[in-house]
């Protein structure tokens, strides 16, 4: 018999002799575990990645779904098509050709999330003990797919550009020298969750290239693209190579993360796979949420909509950086995002981002440490502090009390 928490207490699990083998891989995120806590309304969380939904105009968005029910609501609460409703897939089409992806309808799955497309591709691609490239680090959702999937993760390092093609090719070349099957390389290119670094548009081709050469498929997993500062986009590497790219998108930080709508195009032979995937796993994606992010996007200015998200994540982003630079010890360092949600943060030398959390959350500061970033264990002298929720002054007071317990830190 197995262990398993419950309310905090460990209990004999009755169960643990069925769970399938895959189960093994499946732990709690470090950062789910932080939840509870750092949800206290006296704790400035900068730990979650939650959507910053203020701005949204609630009546307007009340008033259509209203409308949609009154109107049309027979269809808006039956099943509908496995693969998503006509309409917002065309309308998905228009939303992707902003980053220059020429795409057609019928290549597009509708999905809860672009997490379930993470879980359909580990799903369609990964066999036990398949490896799987990614940046170190990276997404824990991603990290969390794949183990469940029993694919292993191989990091490639990051640098302030992005994924550093060099590294990648050395991950492969290691890779083939133990006879090991790299199935994908998984990819954050904009404003990655949890660095905050920008996949430079030169290191775009190169990439695809090294991954082509290898026989290796590129997921890319772009949920912050329209999300950069000055308002400008990257090309998708969906745009440079769509035969050897899957895509997944999303509405959760452009429209309502709750709605759970977001997306995957794929190669057509790929999509063909994903939709009998999601058919088994949902029958279908939710037709009103699908309905209400399609109305929003035919009657609202959403393109103006994001730039006012733009600009609250800005000015989040400058509130975060000014009191990283005013209160952070000697011996920090972090990046600095041109767009998205995040900064990642280098402590200094002896400081353990994991074992001081708890600390933190006494002092009424949470933060992400970064070994849950990781699958092999680095990521002890890095944290990730997400700007996108709390309001400037929380995030001024939070960083100033997150370097207060720095500071306390017997290695400094
Ligand atoms: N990918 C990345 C990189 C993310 O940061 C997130 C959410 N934090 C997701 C995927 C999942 O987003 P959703 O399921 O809400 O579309």
């Amino acid at each position: 018999m197995g262990h398993c928490p419950q309310g905090g207490r460990s209990v004999l699990d009755p169960h643990a002799g069925r769970y399938a083998a895959r189960t093994a891989g499946m732990t709690a995120s470090e950062i789910r575990a932080l939840f509870a806590v750092a949800s206290r309304p006296e704790v400035v969380s900068l730990a979650g990645g939650m959507p910053n939904l203020a701005a949204l105009p609630l009546e307007t968005i009340a008033a259509e779904t209203a409308r949609i029910i009154a109107e049309d609501g027979l269809t808006a609460l039956q099943y509908a098509s496995a693969q998503g409703l006509p309409v917002l897939r065309e309308q998905i089409c228009e939303v992707m050709s902003l980053e220059g992806v020429a795409a057609h309808p019928d290549d597009v799955l509708v999905t809860v999330g672009s997490q379930m497309g993470l879980d359909l591709v580990a799903r369609l691609f990964c066999d036990p003990g398949d490896l799987v490239v990614a940046e170190g680090p990276s997404y824990v959702g991603a990290l969390g797919s794949f183990a469940a999937y029993q694919a292993e993760v191989a990091h490639v390092a990051v640098d302030a550009h992005g994924l550093v093609p060099e590294g990648l090719r050395a991950a492969l070349r290691q890779a083939r020298n133990a006879g090991r099957r790299v199935k994908l390389l998984y990819t954050v290119p904009n404003f990655h969750n949890p660095s905050g670094v920008t996949l430079a548009v030169e290191r775009r081709a190169e990439i695809l290239e090294i991954c082509r050469t290898h026989g290796v498929l590129v997921v890319e997993d772009n949920p912050y693209g329209l999300l950069g500062f000055d308002g400008r986009t990257h090309p998708a590497l969906h745009s440079m190579d769509p035969e050897n790219v899957v895509y997944l998108g999303s509405f959760s930080k452009t429209f309502a993360s709750g709605l759970r709508v977001g997306w995957v195009l794929a190669p057509h032979p790929v999509r063909e796979k994903l939709v009998l995937a999601a058919e088994s796993a949902t029958l279908c994606p939710p037709t009103l949420n699908q309905m209400i992010v399609s109305r929003y996007l035919a009657t609202q200015d959403w393109r103006g909509q994001i730039a006012v998200f733009r600009e609250n994540y800005r000015e989040r982003r400058d509130a975060m950086l000014r009191a990283l630079e005013d209160f952070l010890p000697p011996g920090c360092s972090w990046t600095e995002p041109d767009g998205g949600f995040y900064v990642w943060v280098k402590v200094p030398e002896g400081v353990n981002t994991k074992a001081m959390l708890p600390r933190a959350v006494d002092a009424r500061v949470a933060y992400a440490s970064g070994t849950g970033f990781y699958t092999n264990g680095l990521g002890a002298r890095r944290m990730r502090l997400s700007y996108c929720y709390p309001s400037p002054e929380r995030i001024r007071e939070g960083v100033r009390r997150l370097a207060g317990v720095l500071e306390a830190e017997p290695a400094l």
